[in-house]
């Protein structure tokens, strides 16, 4: 399997995602260059200042402060709820079952990790036994995000899951209220799709979920 050749990979990829529509990407990419400050770039420092924060309890139980890891001019920003087991123990965002999910889809619309995007969390440390994020550690962790979305300057932000988009919208609405629908975060369109660990648990939102995707790319192609 992994001695395929790459493009036949990938249409076997998007097809068992997506079925046999086949999208074709618009090239668009900014020539401006990332932004260094001695010869780091300010995500990094940002990073750095912030990566030992015990604001909130969570700071004495995670083993690793997951900043977020990407192109630091992406267009498009991905914000799950909160990191994970694995996230917690290799310090990056979406690295279990469904971040290779999430991975398929975004090489489904031509991006990837470090292509044109840039993936989150609202909190940076996981919440033990995977609980929903407390509104006092999301008010200390927040301003993290808000930070993160002025240095990259998204063009739209897609916040992954019911959870990550009550958070970030202050609202209180069930998933499918809140999808389809062109919101506001502080100044950044933002949209609301499946956690990719929902699409693992039900293939049925599999459909609404490469509509969500496409939209996602109409939005940033134009
Ligand atoms: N779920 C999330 O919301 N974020 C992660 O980083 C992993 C799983």
């Amino acid at each position: 399997m992994d001695n395929q050749d790459p493009i036949i990979k990938y249409f076997k990829q998007t097809a068992e995602l997506f079925g046999n529509e086949l999208y074709l990407n618009k090239s668009k990419k900014s020539n401006i260059p990332i932004i260094k400050k001695n010869g780091k770039s300010e995500l990094d420092i940002f990073n750095k200042e912030i990566c030992d924060c015990d604001k909130c309890a969570l700071g004495a139980t995670r083993n690793q402060f997951v900043f977020g890891v990407g192109d630091p001019q992406a267009n498009l920003l991905l914000v799950g709820e909160a990191p994970g087991a694995q996230e917690d123990k290799l310090g990056e965002p979406f690295v279990g079952r469904a971040g290779k999910l999430l991975d398929k889809m975004l090489n489904a619309i031509n991006r990837g990790r470090s292509k044109d995007v840039y993936i989150c969390n609202v909190l940076k440390c996981r919440p033990p036994n995977n609980r929903d994020p407390l509104s006092t550690e999301v008010e200390q962790c927040e301003p993290y995000l808000l930070k993160q979305i002025e240095i990259i300057q998204p063009k739209l932000i897609v916040a992954l899951g019911r959870v990550a988009g009550m958070t970030l919208l202050k609202i209180e609405q069930p998933l499918k209220e809140m999808r389809g629908k062109l919101h506001d975060y502080f100044g950044t369109p933002l949209i609301v799709t499946y956690h990719p660990a929902a699409l693992l648990r039900n293939s049925n939102f599999k459909t609404a979920a490469w509509e969500d995707l496409k939209w996602t790319k109409s939005i940033l192609e134009n």
